[in-house]
């Protein structure tokens, strides 16, 4: 009987354990993407994102159709009709096993469930794996066998677990032979389906979606980047990180992957654990951590915040203030060029993604929740995983978070981490005459200067707020 690998968010040829473990079978293997656009509406996917994953797909199908594996992309509006989809082409394709990379989130796990039930009933083998993680959710736990709720501890023990099996990611497997193929997967394989998503795009060709590309892409970065990642990383003017999070978030390319490279290029700095590649290799443990959350933590895909006390913090919800801060009119330089950069490239620099993020729920006072959903709306690596963990920690509701008290000001973050000023004349082309750090405070200069700018006075003051939201955050404590 034949083989068929559901692809999610794992579409990658190489280090591939479910496609792998299918072909390994010795018999004609079928490759399927369920598209869900009513789901995807709801889990608020970007449309950018939606366009890389499209543009990825067609790439795909021509490399698995070299292995002679077709690739059909199937509508299935949300995940309630799945089971009933795949129910469908297992039997239209005499399908005896299903294969897939598991996803943690609450209701693709709800899904997943549904589909392991409706497919065993009806004799037909369904085989997951984890190649999201480096180390599945579960298997890494504190000595009394509890989930870490601390990132240290967490990374720790996590380091200690690896193995062999861990640095040794699959080769992309061996085409399945031609006289195994029924005519049906031939007929696909000689006129491949069309791939549409029926999701509203945006355009993502910024972005790499040639696998052996964006490989190069992690070699590049590993040989020549991640020395100097440590000094670079949080200069957003800078091109210091690696920029493979849209990657990482579709499964173009594997942590496994991610850590082999390193490690063949670093073994020193893995091994002393210092350095610019073994600080590169804990934000891979970071995305590893969150994961583990969400999986041990279903509340965390409900919307709930993690740290129960912080439901009670009496956020201040105002429209207006919302807007600027989506629109990049707050006034703060930093925050604006960043909010833009968003919206112009899908894409925002972690040190920018923390100074937004913890100027929404610190300065503005709104409920991090808006802006984790603006994210995800706007983001082509969005990952709810990573964003609601980058979220929660920002806006001190998450484990391991900020605490509440240690409020980001972001004119000084702007002068420590854009000290030039390069990044904001970059995205605010108004402020383009002020020299240097002045950027940052753009009214003083305009004052001293006798000149007109047309930038937005600061919508708050930092201070003020910063005061008000320490007082909330003490109310809701002193409510516990
Ligand atoms: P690098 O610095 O090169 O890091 C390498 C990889 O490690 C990244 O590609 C990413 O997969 C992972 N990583 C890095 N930092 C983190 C982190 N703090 N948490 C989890 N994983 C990390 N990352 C996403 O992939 N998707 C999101 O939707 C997302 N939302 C975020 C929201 C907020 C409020 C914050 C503070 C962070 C968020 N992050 C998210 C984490 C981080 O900002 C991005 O992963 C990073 O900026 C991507 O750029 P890079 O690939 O150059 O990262």
């Amino acid at each position: 009987q034949h083989q068929l690998v559901w692809f999610r968010n794992d579409l990658r040829v190489r280090d591939n354990q479910a496609l792998s473990h299918a072909v390994a079978s010795n018999q004609a293997v079928l490759a399927v993407y369920l598209a869900c656009p009513q789901q995807w509406q709801a889990h608020e996917l970007a449309p950018i994102q939606a366009d890389l994953i499209e543009r990825r797909l067609v790439a795909l199908q021509q490399q698995l159709a070299e292995l002679n594996i077709p690739l059909l992309a199937v509508h299935c509006s949300d995940f309630t009709s799945v089971p009933q989809c795949l129910l469908q082409l297992v039997q239209q394709y005499q399908i005896g096993a299903v294969h897939f990379q598991q996803q943690y989130e609450l209701n693709e796990q709800g899904r997943d469930q549904a589909v392991q039930q409706s497919l065993s009933q009806q004799g037909v083998e369904v085989v997951s794996y984890h190649g999201d993680c480096i180390l599945p959710p579960g298997s890494v736990l504190t000595k009394s066998q509890q989930v870490f709720k601390v990132f240290t501890p967490f990374r720790k023990a996590w380091l200690s677990q690896l193995d062999e099996a861990c640095f040794s990611p699959l080769a992309a497997p061996a085409a399945v032979l031609s006289s195994l193929l029924p005519d049906s997967f031939s007929k696909l394989l000689a006129k491949p389906e069309p791939i549409k998503l029926d999701y509203a795009t945006s355009n993502s060709s910024a972005w790499l979606c040639d696998e052996s590309e964006i490989i190069q892409c992690l070699r590049d970065f590993s040989a020549v980047k991640a020395e100097s990642y440590q000094q670079l990383r949080d200069f957003p003017a800078e091109p210091g990180t690696s920029k493979l999070s849209p990657y990482l978030a579709l499964g173009i390319i594997s942590p496994r992957q991610c850590l082999a490279r390193l490690y063949h290029d670093h073994p020193q700095a893995l091994e002393s654990q210092q350095g610019g590649a073994f600080v590169w290799l804990s934000e891979i443990v970071w995305r590893e951590f969150y994961r583990h959350l969400i999986a041990a933590y279903p509340q965390l895909c409900k919307g709930r915040a993690f740290l129960d006390w912080t439901e009670r913090v009496n956020w201040q919800h105002d429209e207006q203030l919302l807007k600027a801060w989506q629109q990049g009119q707050t006034g703060y330089p930093i925050v604006d060029a960043a909010m833009r950069q968003l919206a112009a490239t899908g894409w925002m620099h972690n040190r920018l993604r923390m100074i937004v993020a913890s100027f929404l729920s610190k300065d503005l006072l709104i409920d991090w929740r808006h802006g984790e959903r603006w994210f995800m709306q706007h983001l082509i690596d969005g990952d709810f995983a990573s964003n609601n963990g980058g979220w929660q920690w920002a806006a001190s509701t998450g484990t391991d978070a900020q605490p509440y008290f240690r409020i980001f000001n972001p004119t000084t973050q702007g002068e420590r981490f854009d000290p030039k000023g390069e990044f904001v004349r970059y995205w605010l082309p108004q402020l383009s005459e002020i020299a240097g750090k002045k950027v940052h405070q753009p009214h003083s200069w305009a004052e001293k200067s006798g000149q007109y700018l047309a930038y937005p006075k600061p919508i708050v003051d930092h201070a003020k707020q910063r005061k008000l939201a320490l007082s909330l955050f003490e109310q809701a404590k002193a409510n516990m």
